[in-house]
């Protein structure tokens, strides 16, 4: 059914190709619109690119900020990331039901901010199974972004200090660091992950950045 190439050249991803200085930044869903913006705010403020994953189903917190994500995008400071629409397990969806997810929420995202999604998927919840897997590459999506580094934020009533604590732990050099939009707090972040970037000489980038064919090309052989 499905070509064996498209699943082997798919890829899973936890963290840089190699040894390297560089940081990915990656948010994901946008249930919060103070956080939603204030991660766009510190996008345009300091130069760290971040990746974007957000789920259609907040586009009414994200469609505002559809100029200034644009304009991100246009500088190569924003990648956007395919995270379905709704928010599922992937692995609980229908094949068809999984098509829908992911092709509306590429819909959105290109009518909205410009870009398609594609080569990049990011599971929700981290999860998904050969048949998912198999679904994703036949349309388009060649790369699952998954995360080796996290924020700690995806439990409701973290505090900053646990946040902070959490980024500490996981800004190290190579790392992908999965955070969220969806609550307030994480606005006490941000000045944080600017001074860890700062003292640890890390090379904030976009997923884009870190993976584009240069920085795997001594992988190959
Ligand atoms: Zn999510």
């Amino acid at each position: 059914m499905f070509a064996p190439t498209v699943i082997e050249k798919q890829q899973i991803l936890f963290n840089a190709p190699g040894p390297t200085r560089q940081i990915a930044l990656t948010v994901d869903d946008g249930f919060n619109a103070i956080a939603v913006a204030g991660y766009i705010d510190f996008a345009k403020r300091t130069n760290i690119p971040l990746s974007f994953a957000p789920n259609g189903m907040y586009q009414k917190v994200w469609n505002p900020h559809a100029d200034a994500v644009r304009s991100l995008i246009e500088a190569g400071r924003v990648t956007m990331v395919n995270h379905t629409w709704s928010h599922f397990s992937i692995r609980t969806l229908s094949d068809s039901a999984l098509r829908t997810e992911v092709e509306r929420n590429d819909d959105w995202i290109e009518r909205t901010f410009g870009v398609s999604t594609r080569p990049w998927f990011r599971p929700p919840y981290g999860e998904y199974s050969e048949r998912s897997r198999a679904i994703l590459a036949e349309l388009g999506y060649s790369r699952i972004l998954m995360w080796n580094g996290t924020v700690g934020d995806s439990r409701l009533g973290v505090t900053a200090d646990e946040l902070v604590a959490a980024a500490r732990e996981s800004l190290q050099p190579g790392a992908i660091v999965l955070g969220h939009a969806n609550q307030q707090v994480v606005v006490n972040l941000y000045g944080e992950l600017e001074r860890i970037i700062a003292q640890r000489a890390l090379v904030p980038v976009t997923i884009s950045s870190m993976f584009e064919p240069s920085n795997l090309a001594h992988l190959a052989g």
